[in-house]
């Protein structure tokens, strides 16, 4: 442990990038055991554990300081002030421990096993291993046992330099590291690949989270084609759910979350079902909650997220599927390097049954067939649409142009601003939020649906202040009521139920299109079109909705025109 405190050391005593990898690299280079190399990695980028490993040590500060003090017998006062001097705890603990310790060394074998007895133990039984450690260790080595216990060196190593520092130890260049960590999602582990030459061959373990593909955003379908330079693209919809990967082989399920945090408890449905499947699988996919064949809205979803145990009553309440759109690794083959054609086509294969399903799948050779896909997908009430090279590899943790995301705004509405305030910052001394309002037929009253800050030019925001001040009605200081002469179509993303406004209903992210001039406000939309608007979009998905997620089609076939699997109408769209 000393060798890596004095390594810890000379990095943070340099602020020079290529002299803290050369230093770091000549350390990883002279451990002589693969073990050691992973531990070191993982303490170097300040944590207690590797990622793949998914521990968490559960000590809290008043716990680490109160070991650290006992041990220095230095009384509250000395401690706060060498605190303040350091303002580090590692840094704070090296200094208070000083001449109070025996001197000594351990191996970071030793670290390891009083960190994984820190983990196990429980409440104040925690202290005692970190305890007698530390009594042991030169003070130089506790200083950063502490810094790997705080989860912090501070030493001005950030992962990437810990990665570079790999490449350079092991004569690799960095971007296969990096590719390395991208698929173990571990940095321990990803020294040992690396050192052992297993670059190449770096595939993915099972049970191991990888990284996620992510997508880049387009405007346009005009765009889609040009960045992605391809002849044609394939379409998915974009799922508003929570993004899934699950891990199958031999009757053991995990899954993980975005963030790659375990989350199989979650879904028990999908554990349990899973084994089934007689394959060893990993699929990446979007968690939808579903119920009596109709998808449920993302809010439903959440309130069964928010919950710590999923009781047999929510299970029956908000039950969840998988979609899957993609399969990485099919018995005992990574397919990470696969054309996306090829893991699809074995994904169809497996002839997944609920309450898995496969991502609906179109393809469009042309920016008006994807325009085309576009609006049927908003039709089916999806908010947007992945556009994928078919041709392209899995690649964890990018966000590239081989998976892209269209989405547009909804819709626009011509309103009417009612109120208006004083904006900050650099519109500061201008009115530049202005809420606006519907017209709800039923009563004839104007009724607010949201509030636009974005849109207009400096200059359009000056000429309505001057134009708001003369419309004023009540000035309220911060705000003015206006009187409801100024019509704007705003454009926005989504529209959602709310309470702050009196329509019931809010626009999401709302945008001033245009100021309207030529619209006199009896001719703004109604509190009837929101509310149309809502159910068309928002509103509870159909049972028809579902059967398209669960139907296969084949990636080659053309699709018929005849708007195949749309809702009949009156089915819960209020249209
Ligand atoms: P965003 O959250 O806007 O960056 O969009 C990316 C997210 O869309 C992903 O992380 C997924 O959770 C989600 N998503 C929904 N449908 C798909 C799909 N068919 N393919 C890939 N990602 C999808």
């Amino acid at each position: 442990m000393l060798d890596f405190a004095r390594t810890g050391a000379a990095v943070g005593g340099t602020s020079a990038t290529l002299e803290k990898t050369r230093v770091l690299a000549a350390y990883f280079r002279s451990l002589d055991n693969d073990d050691d190399l992973r531990r070191a990695a993982v303490f170097m980028a300040g944590r207690p554990f590797g990622q793949s490993k998914r521990r968490t040590l559960g000590l809290g500060w008043a716990a680490l300081s109160k070991v650290v003090g006992a041990i220095s017998g230095r009384d509250d006062t000395e401690l706060q002030s060498l605190f303040r001097k350091h303002s580090d705890f590692g840094d704070w603990a090296g200094e208070a421990l000083e001449g109070r310790t025996e001197n000594g060394d351990v191996p970071l074998e030793e670290v390891e096993k009083t960190l994984e007895g820190i983990r196990t133990a429980r409440g104040a039984a925690k202290a005692a291993p970190l305890e007698k450690l530390l009594r042991r260790l030169h003070p130089e080595a506790a200083r950063f046992v502490v810094k790997v216990i705080a989860g912090e060196m501070r030493i001005g190593l950030s992962e990437g330099l810990v990665e570079a520092a790999i490449a350079e130890a092991f004569g690799q260049p960095v971007t296969q590291v990096r590719r390395v960590h991208l698929i173990t999602g571990d940095i321990g582990e990803t020294a040992v690949r690396v050192k052992r030459g297993l670059i190449e061959t770096s595939k993915l373990t099972l049970f191991q989270p990888i990284r996620f593909m992510l997508a880049s955003p387009v405007e346009t379908a005009a765009e889609a084609f040009e960045r992605m330079g391809a002849e044609k693209v394939w379409t998915e919809e974009k799922y508003d759910g929570v993004r899934c990967q699950l891990h199958h082989a031999d009757g053991r399920v995990e899954l993980f979350s975005r963030d790659l945090k375990e989350t199989t408890r979650a879904f028990p449905e999908l554990a349990e079902n899973a084994p089934k499947l007689e394959h060893a699988v990993l699929f990446d996919g979007e968690v939808l909650a579903h119920r009596d064949g109709k998808v449920l809205r993302f809010f439903e979803l959440q309130h069964r997220l928010g919950r710590k145990q999923v009781t047999a009553d929510l299970r029956r309440e908000v039950p969840v599927v998988l979609v899957i759109f993609d399969l990485l690794y099919l018995d005992g083959r990574s397919l990470l390097d696969e054309p996306l054609a090829e893991r699809r086509r074995l994904l169809e294969g497996l002839g997944v049954e609920h309450p898995f399903l496969l991502a609906r799948l179109e393809e469009a050779t042309s920016p008006a067939d994807l325009d085309r896909i576009f609006a049927d997908t908003r039709e089916r009430g999806h908010e947007g649409l992945m556009a994928k090279d078919p041709a392209s590899p899995y690649t964890p943790g990018r966000r590239g142009l081989a998976w892209l995301k269209l989405k547009r705004p909804l819709a626009t509405l011509d309103v009417v601003v009612t109120a208006v305030e004083w904006g900050h910052g650099k519109r500061k001394g201008v009115l530049s939020d202005y809420t606006f309002a519907v017209k709800d037929t039923a009563t004839g009253r104007l009724v607010n649906v949201g509030k636009a800050y974005t849109g207009l030019t400096d200059a359009e925001i000056a000429e309505m202040t001057k134009r708001f001040m003369s419309l004023t009605v009540d000035d309220r200081g911060w705000a003015r009521v206006v009187k409801p002469e100024v019509v704007l179509e705003v454009a926005f993303d989504s529209i959602q139920h709310s309470g702050r406004h009196a329509s019931g209903y809010a626009l999401r992210f709302p945008r001033i299109v245009l100021i309207r001039d030529d619209k006199p406000v009896e001719e703004i939309d109604t509190l009837e079109r929101v509310a149309e608007l809502y159910e068309r979009y928002f509103g509870t998905k159909t049972e028809a909705s579902l059967t398209e997620v669960a139907e296969v089609s084949l990636p080659t076939r053309p699709r018929p025109q005849s708007g195949r699997g749309r809702p009949p109408h009156g089915v819960g769209r209020g249209r």
